[in-house]
């Protein structure tokens, strides 16, 4: 029977644990802190549960446009943190009695190779076991960079994960990052009623991104009178009797009550012994082959920690990939994670959504393709929401009609991308799109209208 070690047990780690058993391994899961992972207790499922108590409170308030009398809602912080517990608890719950179904056992503790084929587990009571192993996984995610000119208290300044909420909600934020994360969170608190003064250190937030795309999102915020100061890079944060300031390397001075940091993460890959089984790494991250295998063999990394695509459905997909593939189950072709091809979404309002190829990129790399374009406004569900904001767009093959891409701006766009994620992936065409028939009347519809 192989014998499997998994250090970490977020999405990757979870993943590859419940189909390698289901395969026939014998399993050994090591996590630090809970099953589900950073994605589920830190980072992408309290953000998005705290966008969704953001999105219902501007919901209420533009309740006027569905024939009903305006609502103020308020925010009540200690019954948003019972419900972000509950949601995590429940998460950890169905995720932990799913590996126990597949008989993986859960050793909690800290992981760390002592060699190419052995494992040490430092559990929670201070006792090690040392485990022998025939392949091992690598999972262990990451956390925030943090800057040493940031003095992180947890109070007036915070990253991203002190924020479930804070002790108290931030009468003026100042974020400092304006990529997917950062965006996020000024969306999420400027929806609670905090001032929010963005730090943009580009000229456009969500660098990268369709600057189509990104405009409709500042358009947004400054509609909703968030604050952008375009062109600058904190330095350094001071605190004062009543808040925070933060200076720029222009010499720009932003006063705030609070301050929060989202200006991306670093690999948790000190401390697990990499030099001891001759892991190689680059920047900290484990380094990977299409198959998520390391510079040894039978070791491989997967998720955050693997440098790939921060997300945690390529982590999970990651994870699944690896179980099939040292298990023997691969199948041919179909093995290797397509990184060109996820999905990603940022969970703004509107929400903005994207697979495959961008137009911006493919006028980049000089490829010809067909774009074709429509907004919601055109939608009678749009009306019907009250939110007719946003569009869809396809990026096809002028000669063949397959899917490449897509973008999408608009109310539930994060659901809406799997369609064109599926056509992506199975080279689907925009006839094949068009072709649908789909329920009326739904945002769904405008996808077909899209493709025609
Ligand atoms: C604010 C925020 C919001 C996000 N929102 C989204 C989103 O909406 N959608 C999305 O797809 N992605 C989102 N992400 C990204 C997503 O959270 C990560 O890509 C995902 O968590 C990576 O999964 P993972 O399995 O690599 O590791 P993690 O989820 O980080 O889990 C790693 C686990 O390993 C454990 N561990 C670490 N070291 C050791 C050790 N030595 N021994 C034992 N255990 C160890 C940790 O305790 C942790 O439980 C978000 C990220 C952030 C920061």
């Amino acid at each position: 029977m192989t014998k499997l070690v998994i250090i970490g047990g977020g999405p990757a780690g979870n993943a590859c644990a419940t189909y390698a058993a289901r395969f026939g391994a014998d399993v050994v899961m090591i996590e630090d802190q809970i099953i589900g992972g950073a994605a589920h207790l830190l980072d992408c499922v309290p953000s998005k549960a705290m966008i969704a108590t953001g999105g219902a409170m501007a919901f209420l308030r533009r309740s006027k446009g569905m024939g009903l009398e305006d609502v103020e809602p308020h925010i009540d912080p200690d019954a948003l943190r019972t419900r972000l517990a509950d949601i995590q608890s429940r998460l950890r719950d169905s995720s932990t009695s799913l590996l126990g179904s597949q008989g993986v056992r859960i050793v909690y503790g800290r992981g760390s190779l002592l060699d190419e084929h052995r494992v040490m587990a430092v559990c929670d009571d201070g006792t090690e076991e040392i485990f022998e192993a025939d392949m091992i996984v690598l999972s262990t995610g990451s956390r925030p960079r943090i800057p040493e000119w940031a003095d992180i208290d947890q109070n007036r300044i915070l990253s991203t994960r002190d924020a479930y909420p804070p002790p108290e909600i931030p009468e003026h934020l100042v974020v400092i990052g304006s990529g997917v994360t950062g965006v996020e969170f000024v969306h999420m608190f400027n929806s609670f009623g905090s001032d929010v003064t963005l730090i943009v250190s580009r000229q456009q937030v969500l660098p990268g991104k369709d600057p189509e795309v990104a405009a409709v999102l500042e358009e947004n915020f400054l509609e909703r009178g968030v604050k952008l100061l375009k062109g600058a890079r904190a330095t350094s944060i001071d605190t004062t009797a009543d808040g925070v300031t933060v200076n720029c390397d222009d010499g720009r001075v932003v006063a705030g009550s609070h301050a929060l940091l989202a200006i991306g993460s670093v690999p948790n890959s000190d401390g697990l012994g990499l030099e001891n089984a001759g892991v190689d790494t680059k920047w900290g991250y484990v380094e990977i082959d299409g198959d998520c295998r390391s510079s040894v063999p039978h070791i491989f990394a997967a998720g955050d920690l693997s440098g790939k695509l921060p997300l945690s459905s390529v982590a999970s997909m990651q994870g699944r990939k690896i179980a099939e593939t040292l298990m023997g189950r691969a199948t041919h072709g179909h093995n290797r994670v397509d990184y060109d091809k996820a999905a990603s979404a940022i969970f703004t309002e509107p929400e903005i959504a994207d697979v495959g190829l961008a137009e911006a990129d493919a006028f980049s790399i000089g490829r010809k393709v067909r774009v074709t374009k429509v907004p919601f406004t055109t939608s009678a569900k749009a009306l019907i929401n009250d939110d007719p904001r946003g569009f869809i767009k396809i990026i096809s093959d002028p000669a063949t009609g397959e899917v490449l891409g897509g973008s999408i701006v608009g109310r539930h766009a994060a659901e809406l991308i799997s369609v064109l994620s599926l056509a992506v992936t199975a080279s689907l065409t925009v006839r094949d799109v068009y072709d649908s028939l789909l329920v009326h009347p739904t945002l769904s519809e405008l996808l077909s209208d899209a493709a025609e």
